[in-house]
C-alpha cells in the first residue's frame, strides 16, 4: 500500500488523538499531512512537533501568533480561522480526511473534501444529520468514498463487505444505554454534568458523552445510517446492548443477520477506515470467550429518554427537521455542560425548537445554514440568563 497522506480535522479531540496513535503505529502506511484544532494550541503545537505535518490550522485566530512562534524554523505552514479550514480542506496535498471535528462546525470542511473527491473517514456524524442528502449526492458525483468511523456504522459497513448488491432488510444499531441505563425521570431530573460525562464503555469527547447519556447519540446515528446506507426509516432498529461487544448488525432479505464484534476501542474503526479495504495487524486487547459472558439485548426506553423519540420523529419527517434537532441539541448540550440547564431541560429545549422553526421539505445547502442559525438563536433564547 502506498503511504497515505492524512488530514486530521480535529486532531486535538478524542478521535483526532487516536488517529495520530494509528499513524504512529504504522509510519510505513500513513503520514500526518494536516492537523487542525479549534482552541487547544498547546496540544496542537505538541502534535506538530512530534509529527511534523505540512500544515497546521488553529481555529481561534487570536492564537495564531503563539502557534507560529512555537513552530518557527520547522517546515510547517501555519494558518488560522474558520475560512482556513475550508481552504485547507480543498488542497491537493492530502489523500484522506479524518473528519474528527465535533458538531455542525465539521460540515463545511467535510463537504469541501467531498467536493474535491477526497476519501473521508467520517467520525463527524453531525455532517450527515444536517445535510446527509447533499453530502451523499456530491460524494457520488465526485467519486469521494465516505467510510464510516462511528463504531456502529463501521460495523454495518464491515458486515456489507462481500455482499455486493444484496439488499438490506434492516439494520440493528446497538446502543450501550449510556451511564443512566434503567434510570427513570425522577433520577434524571437531578443528574449533574460530571456524572453524565462518565460513559461506562467508551472514553469520548464531552459532547458525544452527553449525547450518549441522553440517547440523542443513537438518534443522530439513526439519521447518519439512513444516509450512509440509503435506508428508509422503518429499516433502522435500535437495540440496547449494554456490553458494547456487538457494534451493530445487518439483517438481509433471507433473514440472516451479520454482526461485527470486538472490545469497544475506537482505534479499530479508525484504523479500518484508514486502511480499507486492508485489515492491519495490531496488539489491541482481544475479546475472549473463555470466561462466562452474557450479551443482552433490550428495547430502548424512549418514554424516559425522549431525545431518542424526538430524533426518530425528525428522521421520519426529513427535510430540515434533523438540522433543527441537531442545532437545538448542540445549544442544549453546551448549556448543560455549563450547568445552565438541567438534564431533562435539554429535551424540552429541543422539542420547543422543533415546534418553532419552519419546516422545509426539500432544503438547499443555504437553507440548512439558515435553519441551523435560526434554531440556535431560538434555542439559546429559551435558556434563562
Ligand atoms: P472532541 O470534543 O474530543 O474533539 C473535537 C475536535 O474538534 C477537537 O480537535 C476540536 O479542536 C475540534 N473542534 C471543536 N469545535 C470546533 C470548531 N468550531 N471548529 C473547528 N474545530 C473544532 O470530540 P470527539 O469525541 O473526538 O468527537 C468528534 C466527532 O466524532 C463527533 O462528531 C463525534 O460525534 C464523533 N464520534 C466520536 C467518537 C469518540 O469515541 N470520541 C465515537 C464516534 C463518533
Ligand atoms: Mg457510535
Amino acid at each position: 500500500m502506498q503511504q497515505k497522506r492524512i488530514a486530521i480535522f480535529g486532531s486535538t479531540g478524542s478521535i483526532g488523538k487516536q488517529t495520530l496513535e494509528v499513524i504512529a503505529a504504522h509510519p510505513e502506511l500513513f503520514v500526518a499531512e494536516i492537523l487542525t484544532a479549534h482552541s487547544n494550541e498547546s496540544l496542537l503545537i505538541e502534535q506538530a512537533l512530534q509529527f511534523v505535518p505540512n500544515i497546521v490550522v488553529i481555529g481561534e485566530i487570536g492564537k495564531y501568533a503563539i502557534v507560529k512562534k512555537a513552530l518557527e524554523g520547522k517546515p510547517i505552514k501555519v494558518f488560522a480561522g474558520e475560512e482556513a479550514l475550508e481552504q485547507v480542506a480543498a488542497m491537493d496535498c492530502y489523500d484522506f480526511m479524518m473528519a474528527g471535528i465535533v458538531g455542525f462546525a465539521g460540515l463545511t470542511p467535510t463537504l469541501t473534501a467531498v467536493e474535491n473527491g477526497k476519501a473521508v473517514g467520517l467520525a463527524n456524524k453531525e455532517t450527515l444529520v444536517v445535510a446527509g442528502d447533499i453530502v451523499m449526492r456530491i460524494a457520488k458525483e465526485k467519486g469521494a468514498a465516505i467510510i464510516p468511523v462511528d463504531s456502529e456504522h463501521s460495523a454495518i459497513f464491515q458486515c456489507l463487505v462481500g455482499e455486493n448488491n444484496n439488499p438490506i432488510e434492516k439494520i440493528i444499531l446497538t446502543a450501550s444505554g449510556g451511564p443512566f441505563l434503567g434510570k427513570k425521570s425522577n433520577f434524571l431530573a437531578n443528574v449533574k454534568r460530571d456524572h453524565a460525562l462518565q460513559h461506562p464503555n467508551w472514553a469520548m469527547g464531552a459532547k458525544i458523552s452527553i449525547d450518549s447519556s441522553t440517547l440523542m447519540n443513537k438518534g443522530l446515528e439513526m439519521i447518519e445510517a439512513k444516509w450512509l446506507f440509503n435506508l428508509e426509516p422503518h429499516q433502522i432498529k435500535v437495540v440496547v446492548h449494554a456490553q458494547s461487544i456487538i457494534h451493530s448488525m445487518v439483517q438481509f432479505e433471507d433473514g440472516s443477520i451479520k454482526a461485527q464484534m470486538g472490545l469497544p476501542d475506537m482505534k479499530l474503526p479508525i484504523q479500518y477506515a484508514m486502511a480499507f479495504p486492508q485489515r492491519l495487524k495490531n496488539e489491541f486487547p482481544r475479546y475472549h470467550f473463555d470466561k462466562p459472558n452474557t450479551l443482552t439485548f433490550d428495547e430502548p426506553d424512549i418514554k424516559t429518554f425522549r431525545n431518542l423519540h424526538l430524533a426518530t420523529e425528525a428522521l421520519h419527517k426529513g427535510g430540515n427537521a434533523p438540522c433543527v434537532l441537531n442545532a437545538a441539541n448542540e445549544i442544549a448540550v453546551y448549556a448543560f455542560l455549563k450547568n445552565r440547564i438541567g438534564f431533562l431541560d435539554m429535551t424540552d429545549l429541543i422539542e420547543r425548537t422543533l415546534e418553532r422553526i419552519e419546516f422545509i421539505s426539500n432544503p438547499t445547502l443555504n437553507d440548512y445554514f439558515e435553519t441551523d442559525g435560526e434554531a440556535r438563536s431560538y434555542a439559546a433564547s429559551l435558556i434563562q440568563l
